[in-house]
């Protein structure tokens, strides 16, 4: 018997990615367990929300596999998108929030629309998550009277409202005050200390030291290093991730 657990949840094999002659995946090979909390860093331009947005259909490739839960990417099937993308959540740079919903309307709609939720179940659901992120007193708020780290935990509650097996984070603190970011980041590493499955491109080193359980180092479209925080932050091999660390 094999143990479910070494299965990956994310198998991303000789991935490449083309915007018109621009190579900007050059052979990805990762692999991500459940349960995982990985941290992708490098520079800017080396392919990191690229490959984010590969992993939950939001752009297609050229050569390569990707499969999540074993099931692979299709962007090009409807089908197949519409249960990658319940399977794997995506929070961004910018809140997204549908300004015209109250927060609440905003984490009960997409499991109304899609998973079909009735108005009281999805509620209950809703006032659940945004209990989990801190925010249990706004569920009747606008998301404009909000703090950009209170809206983007409403994002995150929206997200974690359809359920997903993995969440993707993409510089998700990037947009916000320095004083609201360890709020956003708060909601993070409880949702990693609880088995969430974490895949989060950031620039907070200390974060991802302290939380994830590998961080990747890109480099012009490569995974240039990879490895434990401790061995990535310690003991860079290359001079392209000493200089970015520098
Ligand atoms: P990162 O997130 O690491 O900053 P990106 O994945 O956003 O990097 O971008 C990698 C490269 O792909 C960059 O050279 C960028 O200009 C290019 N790129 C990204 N999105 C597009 C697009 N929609 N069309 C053309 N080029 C793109
Ligand atoms: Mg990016």
């Amino acid at each position: 018997m094999t143990d479910t657990a070494d299965f990956s949840l994310v198998d991303i094999q000789d991935l490449h990615k083309r915007f018109g002659e621009n190579e900007v995946l050059k052979g990805i090979n990762l692999q991500i367990k459940r349960q995982e909390v990985v941290c992708i860093i490098g520079k800017s331009g080396s392919g990191k929300s690229t490959l984010l947005r590969c992993i939950n259909g939001l752009e297609s490739f050229q050569e390569g596999d990707i499969r999540v839960d074993g099931k692979p990417a299709e962007p090009d099937n409807p089908n197949a998108l519409r249960e990658l993308r319940q399977n794997v959540g995506m929070i961004f740079q910018s809140f997204n929030l549908f300004p015209h919903l109250t927060v609440g309307k905003n984490v009960m709609l997409a499991p109304m629309l899609v998973k079909k939720l009735g108005n009281s179940q999805a509620e209950r659901r809703a006032r659940h998550l945004l209990e989990r992120v801190g925010l249990a007193d706004k569920f009747d708020s606008w998301p404009d009277s909000l703090s950009g780290g209170q809206q983007q935990r409403v994002a995150i509650a929206r997200s974690l409202a359809m359920n997903p097996e993995i969440l993707l984070c993409d510089e998700i603190t990037s947009a916000l005050d320095p004083e609201l970011v360890g709020e956003v980041l708060q909601v993070i590493e409880s949702l990693a200390q609880e088995g969430m499955t974490i895949i989060m491109v950031t620039h907070e080193m200390n974060f991802a030291r302290k939380v994830s359980d590998r961080v990747i180092f890109m480099h012009q479209g490569k995974v240039h290093e990879a490895g434990t925080p401790e061995t990535l932050f310690t003991n860079p091999q290359t001079a392209e991730l000493r200089q970015f660390l520098a």
